[in-house]
């Protein structure tokens, strides 16, 4: 097979060597007669598995002890709802960055369970993330959203808003990318499809404060305190993505880890803005400069 050059924010590319020792180890987990897929997910060896790719993905973004790892379905998408349904009490508000199609979708979904709002948009256009100061927080915000990257108008927040209350980050495209201020925030979410390994499983750090002081009157699965005390083992976890992860994550680290990663991805991106910036406006990157992503390059043609 000659392998192609894939661009696709997700599913993405995987390493190689992650999709070849997953083939090699598929039909046979260990001496275990079976594959680790066809396997109970409260065995001693699923078990390892999931412990191992959660203490990666903490070690990896340096996570405090304070915050839960957890691997949920639904993707980023049931975190538009499970944010403001745990995090927001009756009276609470919450602000949202409006920083493109992804967040976008984020508030409207928040806007069905709380008092949310945009505290800063970029219509027309999604062509920049906001400076610090343009961010106005309102009286009685719980969380301040924001999406650290908009995978589809390839732009990237590299100032983190310096508002009054904790962020919440929508970081599907650019977790692992780049270390994170943890004071900052009081949960992260990500799909895994894009930077962690196949679909199927969500990763969601969140502060232990934050999930104490949750609403409790929601389904079990709706509930971050359930997943924390259960160690993302209350029901059938998406075994196949999160052993998949564990296995990228441990590339990761072995390549220097995220600040490693961050490292490549400016080359890598760089040489796409190099020949976007050089093609005499035949390309053009729609972006301003200081938010263009390292992740999504996007850029345009003279025509339809
Ligand atoms: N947020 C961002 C920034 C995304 O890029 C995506 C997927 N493209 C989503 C949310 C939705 O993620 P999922 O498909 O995992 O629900």
């Amino acid at each position: 097979m000659s392998r192609v050059y894939n661009f696709s924010a997700g599913p993405s590319t995987l390493p190689p060597e992650v999709l070849a020792e997953t083939q090699a180890e598929l039909t046979e987990f260990g001496d275990t007669g079976m594959s680790l897929v066809e396997m109970s997910h409260r065995s001693d060896e699923y078990e390892a598995v999931h412990a191992e790719a959660a203490a990666l993905a903490r070690e990896a973004l340096d996570v405090p002890d304070d915050f839960a790892v957890l691997f949920l379905q639904g993707g980023a998408t049931l975190q538009f709802s499970m944010v403001p349904m745990n995090l927001l009490h009756d009276g609470d508000r919450a602000g949202y960055v409006v920083s493109g199609s992804w967040a976008e979708k984020a508030l409207a979904d928040a806007r069905i369970y709380g008092d949310a709002y945009a505290a800063w948009d970029g219509e027309p256009g999604y062509d920049r993330m906001p400076a610090p100061g343009e961010v106005a927080v309102e009286d009685g915000s719980r969380y301040l959203h924001v999406t650290s990257n908009e995978t589809i108008g390839g732009i990237q927040m590299w100032d983190w808003p310096e508002v009054g209350v904790p962020l919440v980050g929508d970081m599907s495209s650019d977790i692992m990318s780049r270390p994170l201020p943890w004071h900052r925030f009081d949960l992260v979410y990500a799909g895994a499809q894009k930077n962690l390994g196949p679909a199927g499983a969500t990763l969601v750090f969140a502060r232990d404060a934050a999930i104490d002081a949750a609403r409790s009157d929601l389904g079990a699965y709706l509930r971050y305190d359930v997943h924390r005390d259960k160690s993302s083992l209350y029901n059938t976890p998406p075994v196949f993505a999160i052993w998949v992860i564990g296995k990228t994550l441990r590339w990761v680290r072995d390549r220097g880890g995220v600040v490693a990663m961050e490292v490549e991805a400016r080359r890598k991106a760089g040489l796409v803005y190099d020949a976007i910036d050089g093609s005499d406006g035949f390309y053009r990157n729609p972006v301003d400069a200081g938010s263009r992503s390292l992740m999504n390059v996007v850029f345009r043609l003279p025509s339809e």
